[in-house]
């Protein structure tokens, strides 16, 4: 790669030795794990010493290694290049936009990961499944899903090295907990016919549990302030709440006991999401022409034309979008397929067009 033979962008968080050594030049040292790679065998697998580089450099490299000044390679390392789809060329479903019936998943959308490649594995299948069936495709939000925020970014941003999923890149981390994943995504299983009946049910109890325990808790005094006041307290858990019910599963009271203590923030998020869901509500329409909307910079005609988001919202996340140019959008979608170019062009005299247009406000 340093010598210009490759030209592929490496996975930035999987990074080759010589790779580690140019980026991180002030370390003085790197921890190498010696893995046995079975017990039939004398084999040694060495993690973190993934390389490209040349065969003989490579013994000399290994030989540099406190322990294996005596190693033998038994198969040379090396690196790994594949071409990918752009995955702006995607719709939410993962239906490639120019070829219908065709929808792709994994690395060939340009990630990077086993979670990456499965998450989208059974998105499509299910969207493939149900396109047989006749039926709307499933397309989970992100503040649904790490596999909403995932897709979102790739069909909507794009990507030009290979794409990792992580928490940081969901803008509702306070919604997307692993403890409330069955809350999250069981009634969608159930609806697509995914989740097994009986698993539905018992999903529907845990619920029903929850929702009784925390009327319970907002309606039960103890002295001056409810049960639920209590367990706000940062010193009181669940289990040394008053009147706890002894009976209830402990997956039932962690979720009450999270959605009690952190009520405050959680609504905060809620009302963001509910916010930007207006925005993600209103589909753009087919008739809708980035050439004939006149007031749009080029930069944001050409991103809209190449990317044809399907919403507003996703309209808003391309990066280079500025939220005047989504308010040019909302003009010329509110004027209908009927409003002229002249007419558009109004809207190239607003003085302020992310405010006065309403950014955020219903068409
Ligand atoms: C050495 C190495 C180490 C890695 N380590 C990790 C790790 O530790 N953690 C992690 O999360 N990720 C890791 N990755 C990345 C991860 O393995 C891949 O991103 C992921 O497996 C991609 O899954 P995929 O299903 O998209 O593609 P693949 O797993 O490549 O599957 C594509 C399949 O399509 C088949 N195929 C190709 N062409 C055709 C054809 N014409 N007809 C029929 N079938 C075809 C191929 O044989 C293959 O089985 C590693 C990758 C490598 C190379």
């Amino acid at each position: 790669m340093y010598s210009g033979v490759i030209e592929g962008v490496g996975p930035r968080y999987c990074p080759s030795i010589e790779d580690k050594i140019v980026k991180f030049s002030n370390k003085n040292h790197h921890q190498i794990f010696l893995e046995p790679e079975g017990i039939a065998t004398d084999e040694i697998y060495v993690n973190g010493f993934s390389t490209c580089l040349p065969f003989e450099v490579q013994v000399d490299l290994v030989k540099t290694i406190i322990g294996c000044e005596y190693a033998e390679i038994m198969r040379p390392a090396y690196a790994v290049e594949y071409d990918f789809a752009f995955p702006t060329q995607l719709h939410a479903s993962l239906e490639t936009k120019t070829c219908r019936n065709l929808f792709l998943a994994g690395q060939i959308n340009g990630t990077s990961g086993y979670e990456e490649a499965a998450a989208q594995g059974i998105m499509s299948g299910i969207n493939a499944a149900r396109r047989v069936q006749g039926k709307e495709p499933v397309i989970l939000r992100r503040d649904q899903a790490y596999i909403g925020v995932l897709i979102d970014d790739l069909v909507t941003k794009g990507t030009v090295e290979p794409y990792r999923m992580f928490t940081s890149r969901a803008e509702y981390r306070l919604l997307l907990r692993q403890d409330n994943a069955d809350l999250r995504l069981s009634t969608i299983g159930a609806e697509i016919g995914l989740l097994p009946p009986h698993n539905h049910k018992k999903f529907l109890a845990k619920q029903r549990a929850i929702q009784t325990e925390l009327h319970r808790l907002q309606t039960t005094r103890h002295g001056a302030d409810t049960l639920e006041q209590i367990l706000r307290r940062p010193e009181v858990s669940y289990s040394k709440l008053p009147h706890a019910d002894r009976s209830l599963d402990a997956e039932v009271t962690q979720q009450v006991e999270i959605m009690v203590k952190y009520s405050g923030y959680i609504e905060r998020q809620e009302t963001e999401v509910h916010r930007f869901k207006s925005m993600e509500d209103k589909q753009i329409p087919g008739w809708i022409d980035y050439e004939t909307v006149p007031s749009l910079r080029t930069e944001a005609r050409q991103k809209l034309a190449k990317i044809r988001p399907a919403t507003l919202g996703q309209a808003a996340r391309i990066s280079g979008i500025s939220p005047a140019d989504v308010s040019l959008l909302m003009v010329c979608m509110k004027r209908g397929p009927q409003s002229t170019t002249a007419q558009c062009a109004a809207a190239e005299h607003l003085d302020e067009p992310a405010e006065s247009a309403g950014c955020c406000g219903d068409l």
